[in-house]
């Protein structure tokens, strides 16, 4: 799906990065139907890429991707990253990012999401390892778990349950990060991983277990539903919206100094839930009701970034503040949800 709001924020992206960089180089993005995955798919066609998409649609969307149905520079491959064959072409970037992220919906599929992120990092490992590739991992701020320390630096590391309800995405990241990590030093191949924090935007999904707080509390509002809040929403987290989380995520690939290191990818401005909720009632001029409900198991209290390493190495931050963000993203729900 790409609305003219969309379009605007790929020519955005576009305009910040450098221009040569892709020109007629092959990437692969697994997830590519997904969030993030679709978004990327986009710029790199853009910047004169060659693109294939591997995804089994478990949770990303051919939605998100039917505008590229006709281009010739782009591919899909309706399969699993834990069991595909080889593709034939070589690619010079790799972007991992297949996974379940949505809490409830990874933890309906607790075994699917530890295997995506060990044995099809794996593969992915091995594929980049032969095609002599840039792999990146798309890692996550739930691998420091229940943070003691705000904002978060990339030394942290972490406070996890490792048999919680969350495990299998935690640890999950966490193994995919480690097998990142030795394939970089046993075999010196380049990878780079980041941990994203809550990144937000359009193509989001709002549907059942697959919706984040955000894009659930946008469609609740603009349907006049109650918006559920966890607990008393004093927990918090950092949005970060989604031109800015792809800027970011580029910009890794197009710096040297990101082979084998990590970098926290996120915006530092913290907001509690319930704020945020009210925050969404306000924007969509609603008159849904605040409900109050259980809190998950070991959802983290606190979250947020320590953005000094992607300042300094990315020479990057976050430009879009939260109500920019979520103004665009409403707007996008008013038009295609
Ligand atoms: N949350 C909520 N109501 C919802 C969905 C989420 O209060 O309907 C809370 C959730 O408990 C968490 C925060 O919003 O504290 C962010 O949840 P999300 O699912 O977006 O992602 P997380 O940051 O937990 O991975």
């Amino acid at each position: 799906m790409i609305g003219t709001s969309v379009q605007e924020d790929l020519q955005e992206i576009r305009s910040e990065l450098e221009s040569s960089s892709f020109e007629d180089q092959n990437c692969l993005v697994t997830g590519g139907a997904g969030f993030l995955g679709s978004w990327l798919c986009d710029i790199f066609l853009l910047a004169g890429a060659k693109v294939c998409c591997i995804d089994n649609l478990s949770s990303g969307s051919l939605e998100n991707i039917n505008h590229l149905k006709r281009n010739k520079h782009f591919t899909i491959r309706r399969v699993d990253v834990t069991n595909h064959s080889e593709p034939r072409e070589k690619f010079h970037y790799i972007l991992h990012l297949a996974s379940r992220v949505s809490p409830e919906d990874y933890q309906e599929h607790p075994i699917e999401t530890l295997l995506t992120n060990s044995t099809g990092t794996k593969d992915m490992l091995e594929l980049a390892r032969k095609n002599d590739s840039v792999l990146l991992y798309t890692s996550s701020s739930e691998i420091y778990g229940n943070s003691e320390i705000i904002p978060t630096p990339e030394t942290y590391y972490g406070y996890v349950n490792p048999i919680g309800s969350r495990s299998c995405y935690d640890e999950g990241k966490r193994f995919g990060e480690a097998l990142c990590i030795a394939y970089y030093k046993t075999y010196g191949l380049d990878v780079r991983i980041t941990r994203i924090f809550n990144s937000y935007g359009p193509r989001m999904r709002a549907d059942g277990a697959y919706a984040r707080a955000i894009p659930r509390f946008i469609s609740q509002g603009l349907a006049s539903q109650d918006i559920t809040v966890y607990g008393n929403g004093s927990q918090t987290r950092s949005f970060c919206y989604v031109t800015d989380t792809i800027t970011a995520i580029v910009k890794t690939l197009q710096t040297l100094s990101m082979k084998g290191e990590v970098v926290n990818i996120g915006n530092p401005e913290e907001t509690s839930i319930l704020t945020l909720a009210q925050q969404i009632l306000s924007l969509t001029k609603s008159n849904s009701r605040i409900t109050f409900h259980p809190r998950p198991q070991d959802d983290p209290q606190r979250r947020c970034p320590d953005m000094s390493r992607a300042k300094k190495k990315l020479k990057w931050e976050p430009r879009v503040t939260l109500e920019q963000g979520l103004q665009k993203t409403i707007s996008w729900f008013r038009d295609y949800s």
